[in-house]
């Protein structure tokens, strides 16, 4: 890609930063510098083009929901994982609580959403909760093509410390038996995956190995399957952006994925993997600067699926 088009991106996404604020359920998140924003692409090739803030390092957040996803039908396959979730979209927010009383009956909506997301990590398997946790580090690495990519344990306390809402649903779905054993072993890996801290360049690899059918660009290893690699771009496209998955199918119309440490995955199938960090967010809990270069670089780039 033309880096004179990152920085036109770039520039355009720096003009909106300003009407977002960093999440603030957590210090962790709320101290961040709402004015970063960084832009990283990788290529098929496993080239990388970066601009702005793109080394900055900030926790995945909902971004590692697809990872948790990738993970459980790798280990689990389809029928397993999809007993304990659905595939539509809810058009409410991530954490809402809204409809907790269909958990009380019914498997959670979606894999991207938080009740569905600690649904799907209750199936990652190990021998115990510490081996599941490396093997989910160990696959993040993986997938990011960092073999240093750790957990940042400081938002990770804060995670556990302050998850109220995420203990209410696990313990919903507990109660109907969509999840099986420990609560707070599930929990605990839950925030794990929440809280690896990665930087743009780590997701664009991650984003390009989505892009690529499954292969890391980097390594050429073939990381997952193409046809999970299909199932998750969909719900990418219908669920990723909470409650503006919509709106964004429209104007940016790329698999996509973001968390409100204020970072988002993008794919353009075939083509790159795209990354933006910026901890401003709109209202949804989407990075404002985020989208607007998304949209800036699928209008000028004709990147959009549809
Ligand atoms: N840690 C957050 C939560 O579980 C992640 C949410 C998000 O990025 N949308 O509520």
């Amino acid at each position: 890609m033309d880096q004179e088009m990152l920085q036109r991106a770039l520039a355009h996404g720096r003009r909106f930063v300003r009407y977002g604020k960093p999440a603030s359920y957590i210090p962790e998140l709320a101290s961040k510098d709402p004015s970063k924003l960084g832009l990283a692409v990788c290529d098929m090739k496993g080239n990388i083009q970066t601009v702005g803030n793109c080394e900055d390092k900030f926790t995945m957040q909902s971004i590692s929901k697809v990872i948790a996803l990738i993970l459980a039908l790798e280990q689990n396959g389809f029928d397993n994982v999809f007993s304990k979730v659905g595939l539509e979209p809810t058009g409410d927010s991530f954490n809402s609580t809204v409809r907790l009383d269909h958990l009380t009956n019914n498997k959670p909506f979606n894999p991207m959403i938080n009740a569905g997301a600690i649904a799907v990590t209750s199936t990652i398997r190990g021998g115990s909760l510490e081996e599941r946790k490396k093997i989910s580090i160990e696959f993040a690495r993986k997938i990011t093509g960092n073999p240093d990519l750790d957990v940042d344990y400081e938002v990770f306390r804060s995670e556990a410390e302050t998850g109220f809402k995420n203990r209410a649903i696990i313990y919903l779905m507990r109660s109907n038996g969509i999840i099986e054993g420990s609560c707070e072993e599930h929990l605990e890996l839950y925030f794990l995956f929440c809280s690896l801290a990665c930087s743009c360049r780590d997701l664009s690899v991650f984003a390009a190995t989505l892009a690529n059918n499954g292969v890391n660009p980097l390594t050429g290893e073939q990381l997952i399957q193409p046809h999970t690699v299909k199932l998750v771009r969909s719900l990418m496209v219908t669920c990723g952006m909470y409650d503006y998955s919509g709106e964004f199918a429209a104007t940016v119309g790329l698999p996509s994925k973001s968390g409100v440490g204020g970072g988002i995955i993008s794919c353009a199938i075939g083509q790159y993997g795209l990354a933006t960090y910026g901890p401003a967010l709109d209202d949804k809990g989407n990075s404002i600067g985020g989208l607007k270069m998304l949209e800036y670089l699928s209008e000028e780039m004709d990147l959009s699926i549809f």
